[in-house]
């Protein structure tokens, strides 16, 4: 009477069938004597066909609270007879596999696995075993292992692994079995102790002998499974070190190089393909990548070393320490160098839930000790436009065509000795003359010789490059001078690209003048030439390119062939900074690189095969890292040839280069040709992990991680031309000053611009600070008044050297301010705008990618800048303290950036309440109450700037951007308006845009929206003049309700935008598993929240 009752979920007759059959068979378990087999046969028979005929009766079976399981599992303890074992066995393989295998849980927790395994145990001890048996045992065995996380251990120890190997020895043809059996195996090596186990065995070679076996005879492909099945366990036994190293003694890259490449041109055996990879990928003897040290070639030596922090370790790293691969790296056997790292290195992208900030103090303004006003005093220089009375000024009036009296020198500018001069006197004076410059080009000469001897000028010395290559080309000139120039009379005549016309804001002549003030570390002497010519936008749709299928795959097989066949690897360096001359081959056989200019950071070229090299970047000056942004020059190339380039330094684990974006080529044959343009090119385009390793020290402390490579091919068009090659539209600093300059001359009467110089760099460079609005109308009291009294937007780009994009937005807001229209007018009537246009002139002229000559993030000092190392952060931030002091918090700041994972442009906000609901926090409600205004500039920006995205911006504060220009602009100065503006460096997934690769173009497009915004921002606040807050609020109010409804309030981006690989060879693990849904045991849980969290933000 006692006994538990089959008990039902509501809404499950209690008298149905297979609740009736199932107490029936609870019955029968209680009985002390086993019963009838018969009887026991014909009920286990009856749930069986019920299961199998009807839907509804597994999940009956399954429901929460139903103990149909349970006694299903007793049943299986008790019963003797084999048919009945049999027909349990077939009805727990059914319901194990209701819900994708969910039910699998249920199982394992209720003790199932015991239960199963001791089975097997007494199952082997019959002679012979009976197949039937040993076949469901092992199928439900796989479903349940993977969710077991003991299994492995379970098994071992009750001697059930031995009984799988045995039995699977016994029965390598026979198909049906050995699949099970398999599986099984797979999910036992997934334990590391078996793997060691499986190793001492010598099972690797043999398992490699069966698939070689299995490969040879299965010639029509129908045992693909079974293929796979040994595949799988080579791969689990190979996530050992031990198993890598029987792998590689039992000549496992060769048998499954040559086992793979045999199976390449059936699409049906992809799988096979691509788990071989992955395992190849993963025994692939460490290499170490071929420099002395990852450290910069250029020494920068700082006036003082922070006491803490990377550059503190690196500068305490004694000279003898082999930074590039860690010494005990062999030894590790307990690591877990495996597949499904899932490693994070780029925080700005994936950062974890836990990055939210939830310190309540951290998001309610307040300031950090500030400077004293005393101190803040020595700001006000940069602030005449609040003192300035303009007497003396002749307003335009009557005659507003004239050249007004004001321009520059009648305003105090200070000028620091260093900077350059910006007067715009000279401005009539740099007329273009390489117009009708024509070049020679004798016969027999390349191009690259041809523009050193004519335009040497362009090297600022005359040609005497440090890396000695410059000279080597020239002499080469005289010698050809000698032979043949005498005997032919006809020479190519090459004009000269006459990119001022085209170009308002640019001038070889004016930037070569700017070059000669830039400093560098290196002391560059030369001049790139896309710098000097200039770019114009190309006019054709640049499309987000298709990734052709099996591209990764490709690339890797051909890095597999170098160890396979490495007697055809040349293995010849034509490129290396590292040595003091360094090495110009000019056999005819190779390409020559370059890379000693303004932003550029080639450190080393290898070639490897006869049209592919291996190239290293330069890692950030004082840092051992940051490799990303690449900007090189290549020539004497041939033409119609494809040539593979390989960056093999690169350090995030993925990158847009996986989803459509090329990188972009300058041919100077080209702009000689009238197309002085950048453009989108390279085919076979991809980003993997590679068999380079990572030094601890240059991971953060974590051993065993891997370079990864970003490889293109490219065709050249032109026989021996001079090509550059770029991450993205280089923008030097040059090119800033040089903009700057020009800016000038777009000057009217109506603009009131100023340009000072903030502060200088560490390395002797200027940063300049521009103010610009409107002049007054006149001298009258109201309208001095009024001209004082505009709202600052506080504007910032460039802290990111590798970020070039944030600087062609600047260009873009610059040109518009500094506009002839009625929009730029009312605009800077309406505001005084300060930018300070490039907050890291060092990293950029030094050709670094994220950090300043101090080795640090910029954009991480904010909080507590130090005026000796980041001296611009400092003075910015100085200049905005000033503002403060003087109760004129700017209405708007805005820092842009480049995003090199996501798509389109968005912004950064910061908002308390949308960082309180991603949290657990309590909240008082008047943390709460928090005006929406926010949000108003980005709606603004989604309406107009057809490259603007809203879903992709977020207000949510995270604690490891506390200290970023954002976040302090708004805690500290309080800037409730305080933003990051992310432009993507690939292209739009949205939009006009949708599809393309964005370009200078668009790039500057954005920046002129954003004035245009600015304006509706302040139309907003219209008519009664600024700060009437019912006013501003309810059309804020009327806009979000409008417009932001629909969409989602908040992306909580972070995550990357990007759907996965439709090849899945990836480094981000077992992946290509598509068809074994019980493979990666937990993940589906682990994956769960955060995905829900990200998906729906506020449900
Ligand atoms: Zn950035």
């Amino acid at each position: 009477m006692n006994k538990p009752k089959m008990t039902t979920e509501k809404g499950v007759p209690s008298n149905s069938r297979v609740v009736m059959l199932l107490g029936q068979l609870e019955r029968m378990n209680g009985e002390a004597v086993p019963g009838d087999a018969e009887m026991a046969r014909h009920v286990t028979g009856k749930i069986l066909h019920l299961i199998q005929t009807q839907e509804k009766t597994k999940k009956e079976m399954t429901a929460k609270g139903s103990s149909g399981m349970e006694v299903i599992l007793a049943a299986l303890e008790n019963m003797q007879d084999l048919q009945t074992v049999l027909n349990i066995l077939c009805i727990l393989n059914e319901l194990v596999s209701v819900g994708g295998g969910n039910r699998v849980g249920v199982l394992v927790s209720k003790g199932g696995t015991a239960i199963l395994l001791q089975l097997l145990l007494s199952a082997s001890k019959d002679v012979p075993p009976s197949e039937e048996l040993m076949l469901q045992l092992h199928s439900i065995l796989a479903k349940v292992g993977p969710k077991d996380k003991k299994f492995g251990v379970k098994a071992r120890v009750n001697g059930a692994l031995n009984i799988t190997v045995n039995l699977l020895k016994q029965n390598l043809q026979n198909q049906k079995l050995l699949l099970p059996c398999l599986q099984v195996l797979r999910v036992y090596s997934s334990n590391k102790a078996n793997s060691r186990r499986a190793v001492d065995r010598t099972y690797v070679p043999a398992l490699l002998t069966i698939y070689q076996d299995w490969h040879r005879n299965d010639t029509r492909h129908r045992h693909a499974h079974i293929r796979k099945g040994i595949l799988g366990c080579i791969r689990n036994v190979t996530n050992i070190k031990l198993g890598r190293k029987a792998f590689l003694d039992a000549d496992g890259m060769r048998i499954l190089y040559s086992t793979s490449t045999e199976c390449l041109p059936v699409r049906t055996l992809d799988p096979l393909v691509n788990t071989s990879s992955l395992i190849m990928r993963k025994c692939f003897p460490k290499n170490r990548l071929p420099v002395p040290t990852i450290k910069s070639v250029f020494q920068y030596r700082l006036p003082h070393v922070p006491a803490e922090g990377p550059v503190a370790q690196l500068y305490r790293q004694p000279p003898e320490v082999d930074d590039v691969v860690d010494e005990s790296d062999d030894n590790d056997d307990a690591d877990t160098e495996n597949d499904t790292e899932n490693e994070e290195d780029d925080r700005d992208c994936c950062l974890q839930n836990d990055d939210i900030e939830t310190d309540l103090n951290k998001l309610r303004p307040g300031e950090q000790a500030s400077r004293t006003m005393e101190e803040l005093r020595m700001y006000e220089r940069f602030f005449s436009e609040l003192s300035e009375d303009f007497q003396g000024y002749h307003f335009h009036g009557s005659s507003p065509c004239q050249t007004p009296s004001l321009p520059s020198k009648s305003l105090s500018r200070i000028v620091v000795p260093t900077a350059p001069d910006m007067t715009p006197s000279d401005s009539n004076l740099v007329q273009l003359e390489c117009a009708d410059r024509a070049l020679d080009q004798r016969p027999g000469e390349g191009l690259e010789q041809a523009l050193v001897r004519e335009l040497g000028r362009v090297a600022l010395d005359g040609g005497a490059a440090p890396n000695g290559q410059r000279p080597a080309a020239e002499s080469e000139v005289e010698r050809e001078d000698d032979c043949s120039s005498h005997s032919s009379g006809d020479q190519a005549v090459l004009e000269v690209p006459d990119t001022a016309a085209l170009l308002p804001l640019h001038d070889p002549e004016l930037y070569v003048e700017m070059v000669k003030d830039t400093r560098s570390v290196p002391q560059y002497s030369e001049v790139a030439y896309p710098d000097y010519f200039g770019h114009i936008a190309p006019t054709y749709r640049e499309h987000i390119v298709e990734r052709l299928y099996g591209v990764q795959r490709s690339k890797i097989f051909q890095d597999i062939e170098r160890m396979i066949h490495p007697n055809d690897i040349l293995d010849k360096v034509v490129y290396d900074l590292d040595l003091q001359s360094c090495p110009v081959v000019d056999d005819g056989e190779c390409l020559k690189f370059n890379s000693l200019f303004e932003s550029g950071n080639l450190r080393k070229a290898v070639q490897v095969r006869k049209f592919e090299y291996d190239l290293i970047l330069n890692s950030d000056i004082n840092s051992n890292h940051y490799h990303q942004w690449f900007y090189f020059e290549v020539s004497s190339m041939r033409a119609g040839t494809p040539y593979r380039f390989n960056i093999i330094n690169c350090e995030k684990s993925n990158s847009q280069f996986n989803y459509g974006m090329q990188v972009l080529m300058y041919s100077v044959r080209e702009a000689i040709n009238g197309r002085p343009c950048w453009v989108r090119t390279g085919t076979d385009i991809c980003y993997y992990k590679n068999h380079f390793s990572r030094s601890s020290i240059a991971a953060g402390g974590q051993k065993g991680k891997s370079y990864y490579t970003m490889t293109f091919t490219v065709t050249f068009q032109h026989k021996d031309d001079v090509c550059y090659f770029a991450y993205h539209y280089p923008y030097t600093y040059s090119t800033l000053k040089m903009h700057l300059q020009k800016l000038e001359a777009l000057r009217t009467p109506q603009i009131y611009l100023r340009q000072d110089v903030l502060c200088e760099t560490l390395g002797g460079n200027s940063c300049p600070l521009l103010t610009i609005t409107a002049m007054p109308q006149s001298t009258s009291n109201d309208q001095i008044c009024q001209f004082r009294n505009r709202p600052y937007v506080f504007l910032t780009a460039r802290v990111h050297p590798g970020e070039t994009n944030a600087s062609w937005v600047m260009k873009g807001t610059l040109e518009f301010l500094m506009g002839t229209g009625p929009v730029a007018q009312s605009l800077r009537e309406a505001y005084i705008f300060k930018i300070v246009p490039m907050l890291n002139p060092d990293g950029v002229v030094n050709g670094n990618h994220r950090c300043s000559l101090s080795g640090e993030d910029l954009n991480r000092q904010w909080q507590r800048p130090n005026p000796d190392l980041h001296p611009t952060i400092f003075h910015a931030k100085g200049l905005l303290q000033y503002l403060s002091a003087l109760q004129r918090v700017p209405l708007v700041y805005c820092d842009y950036h480049g995003h090199s994972r996501k798509k389109n442009v968005f912004m950064y906000g910061c908002s308390i309440k949308e960082t309180v609901w991603q949290t657990d926090v309590n909240a008082t409600s008047s943390d709460l109450h928090e005006d929406l205004g926010y949000r108003t500039l980005p709606k603004i920006l989604s309406q107009i700037a057809p490259a603007f995205s809203m879903a992709s911006c977020s207000f949510v504060v995270e604690k490891s951007k506390e200290s970023t220009a954002r976040v302090v602009v708004w805690r500290e100065i309080g800037v409730q308006k305080s933003y990051t503006m992310e432009s993507t460096l690939c292209g739009c997934d949205q939009g006009k845009y949708k599809g393309l690769q964005i370009g200078t173009r668009e790039l500057e497009e954005m920046g002129a929206q954003f004035c245009v915004a600015l304006l509706r921002l302040k139309r907003l606040s219209s008519p009664l003049e600024v700060r009437h807050a019912s006013h501003f609020l309810e059309a804020e109010g009327d806009l979000i309700e409008t417009s932001c409804r629909n969409t989602s309030s908040t992306t909580y981006v972070l995550k990357e935008d990007e759907p996965s690989f439709m090849e899945e060879v990836d480094y981000s693990a077992e992946s290509d598993e598509e068809t074994d849904p019980q493979e990666n045991p937990g993940d589906e849980e682990h994956l769960s929240d955060s995905e829900a969290v990200q998906q729906h933000p506020f449900t």
